[in-house]
């Protein structure tokens, strides 16, 4: 439907060292206005890198669902956005696994960053087990359910979601070209549910795990794909850029 979408996930990696590779891929972004390229870096970088871009988005990792107050550690939505982020990407396996976040949480996460008037990159994935009980689009779909508030203002600006099959993360491993698409297809399905076929039409699905230059072409051309959430190769600008080229 749109521009593909090309998501960078700094996940806890970077110091302002990595603002050089920053400036190389607004750079070389400014030459590619089909693509959307955006970056997501740890909340320490996310002004810094948001003073440092003219071309690319900006975006957090994580927020906190309330509004302020006691919570020592933890930062808010508008407290991102003042920082200069645009996106937050909610409901990485990461931070579901690590940090026990539960779909309920996310959703509050969701509406309060919304409510911060950001866009939403929300994850979802089965873990390798599931995909081999042959239950992955059945968990995915719970997960998305589960994890969208009822409502959203303008699911078309507001919200990307990204599949991202835990077991493909970090990995080297990708699921089959038909496996993204049956998967890709299923979330679009579910979005129609949720939101209905004009709304659903505009909402972009990226795929993420594993996605590195000599790979992007063939996951990007995918039906129903499109972009990609990029973990460990957004780390450096030849390797990011790569994919952004093969966009
Ligand atoms: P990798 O690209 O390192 O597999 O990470 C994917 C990811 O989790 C992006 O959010």
């Amino acid at each position: 439907a749109e521009r593909p979408y090309i998501v960078g996930n700094w996940k806890m990696n970077g110091t302002r060292a990595m603002l050089s590779e920053v400036r190389a891929i607004d750079r070389s972004s400014q030459r590619l206005m089909k693509v959307e390229v955006a970056l997501a870096p740890p909340y320490t970088l996310i002004h810094a890198v948001h003073r440092e871009v003219e071309q690319i988005g900006v975006g957090a990792q994580d927020c906190h669902p309330g509004v302020d107050g006691a919570n020592t550690g933890d930062i808010s939505a508008s407290m991102v956005a003042d920082a200069g982020a645009k996106f937050v990407i909610l409901g990485h396996s990461e931070r579901r696994e690590n940090h026990n976040e539960s779909s309920e949480l996310i959703r509050a996460k969701i509406t309060a960053a919304v409510e911060a008037g950001m866009r939403v990159i929300l994850c979802c994935g089965e873990s390798e087990a599931t995909r081999d009980a042959g239950d992955a689009e059945a968990f995915v779909t719970k997960q998305i359910r589960e994890s969208l508030p009822d409502v959203l203002d303008n699911p078309t600006d507001q919200l990307t979601v990204a599949y991202e099959p835990i077991w493909a993360i970090g990995t080297g491993r990708t699921p089959t070209l038909d496996d993204i698409a049956a998967m890709h297809s299923s979330i679009h399905s579910t979005l129609v549910d949720l939101y209905g076929e004009d709304h659903a039409a505009q909402v972009r699905i990226l795929y993420g795990g594993s996605v590195k230059p000599d790979n992007a072409k063939e996951l990007l051309a995918v039906d129903g794909v499109g972009g990609a959430l990029v973990g460990g190769a957004s780390l450096a600008a030849e390797s990011f850029l790569g994919i952004v080229l093969a966009a």
